[in-house]
């Protein structure tokens, strides 16, 4: 398979709340994007396996994405492991992404830090030949960092605006997480999670409204943009 776009995350969820406009934008351009998630999100605090890889099925279907999987490294223990960091790299051969998404490389959530370090290299090492992997070499062609969970500038903002609907129900569909809290009130566990929902809508409105829209969502990437008409270049200055 060839994939257009794949966004990588720790766990089920992450990629919804990040990027899942741009993924469904995307799709609709009629590109073939993907997520894998790292983890089954086992250690989550609701919910277990079952019902989130049921939740994540159906967030990836009203993202019409082509392609998801689970890579089955244990949450809560994302680390750039040799053994992850080969398996990243057969899943990134046999997909052929040429665009993918890494979260941004500094967070609260250890998880999210190290999926990122374990997906750039995971990518790096897909495109060695003396590998002893399966699959020609691969490497693709340009990484993305998804800064919504960062408190850095980004280098370019997707306007989701047309998507921000269905992004929402994507993020609904996860109901062990943003479902009504039954039960669990005297849970001593403080549940960010509540309150995590509110907190991506306004940030989505944040940054579209850093470029003049109403919903977007911030990327960055390590290298410069390149411009070939600077009379057309979007988003107003004064
Ligand atoms: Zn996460």
């Amino acid at each position: 398979m060839n994939l257009d776009l794949l966004a990588i995350a720790a766990h089920p969820d992450d990629v919804e709340l990040t990027c899942g406009g741009t993924l469904l934008k995307m799709a609709q351009q009629g590109y073939k994007t993907g997520i894998l998630d790292l983890t089954a999100g086992e250690m989550g605090t609701r919910g277990n396996p079952e019902t989130r890889a049921k939740e994540a099925a159906k967030a990836a279907k009203l993202l019409r994405v082509k392609w998801r999987g689970t890579l089955g490294v244990p949450d809560s223990d994302v680390q750039p492991t040799r053994q992850h960091k080969l398996y990243l790299a057969a899943v990134i051969r046999q997909l052929r992404p040429r665009t993918v998404v890494l979260p941004y490389w500094e967070a609260r959530h250890p998880d999210h830090y190290h999926a990122s370090t374990l997906g750039y290299e995971g990518c790096f090492l897909a495109g060695l030949k003396q590998l002893p992997l399966e699959g020609e070499p691969f490497r693709p062609f340009k990484i993305l960092y998804s800064i919504s969970y960062a408190d850095v500038r980004p280098t370019f903002v997707v306007d989701i605006s047309a998507q921000y609907r269905q992004r929402h129900r994507a993020i609904l569909a996860y109901g062990t997480q943003f479902g009504p809290n039954s039960g669990s009130t005297k849970s001593k566990v403080f549940l960010a999670i509540d309150r995590l929902e509110g907190q991506m809508n306004q940030l989505a409105r944040h940054y579209g409204e850093m470029i003049g829209v109403q919903y977007g969502e911030p990327f960055l990437q390590k290298e410069l943009m390149k411009v070939d008409d600077v009379v057309k270049l979007e988003v107003r200055s004064i």
